[in-house]
């Protein structure tokens, strides 16, 4: 059991009669210290890529004349740093958005058919040929936010691409179980150690920093997948085995699935 820590107030009442009031503020004390992790985990996050952009202008001003190829070579650089800027702040704004009661999730019938064929071509437009991409698409519709899972979904496959040497496997499937409708992806890619698992869905965390960041992760992505998931009551279940590959699956509430039939589905 962790140490709890309480704030006591004593106030008069009645004479001689007090009363006393307690604030439980260990809870209070871990939100603050996750808030103010992030804030320095994004800060520094932020901090590489402009030092980088900021060193070449100073280049580019210190020479004018610099050479035609020279310059472009250092624009691609300075562009590549601007769009992991980018992709950072989506992605944490999507988590803000995630997490914020104001917005709750509106959940409608969602063609997975559509949706997951979608994922499997962005896979293949990140991998240009690198993995052979499948799908197998076996299970039924759901009701849910298509844009939620189609974020969640391409996290876990554009991991599967990033983490999977070129000519490696990748396999998409969506089938209906016993336990309610499942998504999974399967790659052939480097694995995980078993002590890194249980963490990986903390915000930022990356078993190799400079393999995340060379494939322009933003360290981010399965946070993001772990909250579209709390949103849509369903679980998370990752099996991966070190230089051999790893597996993500995830089971959504029996519930969710709708009748093929049903019309006007989204996506
Ligand atoms: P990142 O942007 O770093 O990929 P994620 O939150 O998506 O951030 O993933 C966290 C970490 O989990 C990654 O840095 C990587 O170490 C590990 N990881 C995720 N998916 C895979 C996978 N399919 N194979 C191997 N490692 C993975």
């Amino acid at each position: 059991l962790r140490e709890r820590k309480l704030i006591v107030h004593i106030i008069p009442f009645e004479n001689r009669r007090q009363i006393l009031v307690t604030h439980d503020i260990t809870e209070t004390e871990r939100i603050e210290m996750m808030r103010r992790d992030f804030i320095a985990n994004a800060s520094h996050e932020l901090r590489t890529p402009l030092t980088v952009i900021n060193g070449f202008l100073e280049i580019a001003l210190g020479q004018p004349d610099m050479d035609r190829e020279t310059r472009c070579a250092h624009l691609k650089l300075m562009a590549e740093q601007g769009q992991r800027m980018q992709n950072l702040v989506e992605d944490m704004l999507s988590l803000t958005r995630l997490e914020s009661v104001e917005y709750p999730l509106r959940p409608e019938p969602v063609r997975m058919g559509s949706l997951l064929e979608g994922v499997r071509k962005e896979g293949e437009a990140l991998s240009s040929g690198r993995h052979e991409i499948t799908l197998e698409l076996d299970g039924p519709d759901i009701r849910g936010s298509a844009e939620e899972l189609r974020s969640a979904f391409g996290n876990l496959v554009s991991n599967a691409v990033r983490y999977t040497p070129d000519g490696g496997q990748i396999w998409i499937s969506w089938k209906a179980s016993a336990a309610g409708p499942c998504f999974s992806v399967r790659d052939t890619g480097i694995g995980i150690r078993p002590e890194h698992i249980s963490r990986l869905t903390e915000r930022f965390y990356r078993v190799d920093k400079g393999r995340s960041r060379e494939t322009r992760g933003t360290g981010l992505g399965l946070a993001i997948v772990k909250h579209v998931l709390l949103r849509h009551g369903a679980q998370l279940h990752i099996e991966s085995r070190p230089e051999v590959g790893s597996t993500f699956t995830v089971c959504f509430p029996p519930q969710l699935a709708v009748e093929q039939e049903a019309s006007a589905l989204s996506v």
